[in-house]
């Protein structure tokens, strides 16, 4: 009996320490493959790092949707801040090769709007929960730069609203004028970190001017917001890597990006996404952006809905984002806005576009930011 009751606790033993042992062995093969376990390093991160994040697939990938979405709410809290966009006018200088509204696409119905249109839609904005109005146009737009100045100045007058510019490169002296005008935020993206691949899509303007652009804006104070395109022709995982890790260095307030879609009346019309067959490394990439650039502002762009309509926005915002951008140029004008073709919401007017953009903040329960959603990390520091 004394021998059947030892031989019982000898087995017993030996069953705890395999499993012991196993558990260990486990543990590490987990720590040794799972990049997303892994904290993120306050300096320098790896270009493999990111790529061993975009390459993220089954339990991983779900574990890196996880991570960005814990990060953003660590980082930038619960609120989805809504930034009403106006595309004032779609006169352009510029050929862009992807771009539907370059100056050599003849098709396109040319128009801007007027001080007091653009003011009579920027009114209804705070009433709408919107805190912030965003001013886009193609790089030579109808208002001059005077005429810009006298805007910003006129909506800091008659509201509360933050005021957001993106109509491209300009000096210095330009971007310290509408600055002393009341212009809070700039937005202009360098697309691709690839400088061949940005000279080849961009004859108007190099990489370094761009960049300067950016540098420019820092050093005057004015929130700065750039981004890419994610799969234009000749994009490699690396340079997906390399575009998200320069956001990093250039230590963005903001940082927009979206899938590149061919726009048939452009250069690059047959050129088909590079990533046309994994469609979900446009998530990865926010995910990874997220992860890499905690405490940068990160809109649920539109072109996410134009590839996946209906959700690809909701999408965004669960795997990283906490911005809104819903559209509020004026009916008439929307159709003749198209950067890309498949758009959404050409067919709404503003108060359509709005409601809807709560409904989907509530539907994955989210609140509507309140207050104008400055940059967090920085406006303390550097803007005065
Ligand atoms: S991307 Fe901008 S600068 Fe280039 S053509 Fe289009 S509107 Fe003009």
């Amino acid at each position: 009996m004394l021998t059947r009751v030892k031989m019982f606790f000898i087995i017993l033993r030996e069953i705890i320490i395999l499993s012991v042992m196993y558990g260990f062995y486990v543990l590490y093969l987990t720590g040794m493959n799972d990049q997303n376990d892994r904290p993120i390093e306050e300096g320098a991160i790896s270009k493999d790092t990111v790529i061993e994040l975009l390459k993220s697939e089954g339990d991983d990938l779900e574990r890196l949707y996880a991570r960005a979405d814990g990060v953003r709410a660590e980082h930038m809290g619960d609120e989805v801040y809504v930034r009403g966009i106006i595309e004032f006018s779609n006169l352009c200088a510029n050929d862009c090769l992807y771009c539907g509204i370059r100056a050599s696409n003849l098709l396109v119905n040319r128009y801007t709007m007027g001080i007091d249109e653009i003011m009579g839609t920027v009114r209804s904005f705070e009433r709408t929960g919107q805190t912030t109005a965003v001013l886009q146009s193609g790089e030579t737009p109808g208002l001059d730069d005077e005429e810009i100045g006298r805007l910003i100045r006129a909506i800091k007058y008659e509201t509360s609203l933050a005021v957001t510019l993106s109509v491209g490169n300009r000096s210095r002296e330009v971007y310290r004028f509408w600055k002393e005008c009341g212009m809070d935020r700039y937005l202009i993206r360098f697309e691709t970190s690839d400088r061949q691949l940005f000279a080849r899509l961009h004859p108007d303007c190099s990489f370094d001017e761009r960049i300067g652009c950016l540098h420019i804006l820092k050093e005057l104070g004015v929130q700065a917001g750039s981004g890419f395109m994610i799969g234009l022709p000749g994009e490699r995982l690396e340079t997906l890597a390399d575009n998200i890790l320069l956001c990093r260095e250039l230590d963005l307030d903001m940082i927009g990006i979206g899938p590149y879609i061919p726009h048939p009346d452009t250069p690059l019309g047959n050129e088909p996404n590079a990533y046309a067959d994994n469609e979900e490394i446009f998530y990865k990439a926010v995910s990874a952006l997220r992860i890499v650039n905690p405490d940068a502002h990160i809109p649920a762009t539109t072109a996410f809905d134009a590839v996946f309509p209906g959700i690809g926005r909701n999408l965004v915002l669960t795997r990283g984002a906490n911005i809104f951008m819903p559209n509020n140029t004026p009916i008439e004008h929307r159709k003749d806005y198209l950067l890309y073709p498949g758009k959404p919401c050409i067919d709404e007017n503003a108060d359509q576009c709005v409601a809807c953009v709560m409904m989907r903040i509530e539907s994955i329960g989210r609140t509507m930011g309140t207050g104008p959603g400055h940059s967090l990390k920085k406006y303390n520091k550097r803007i005065q």
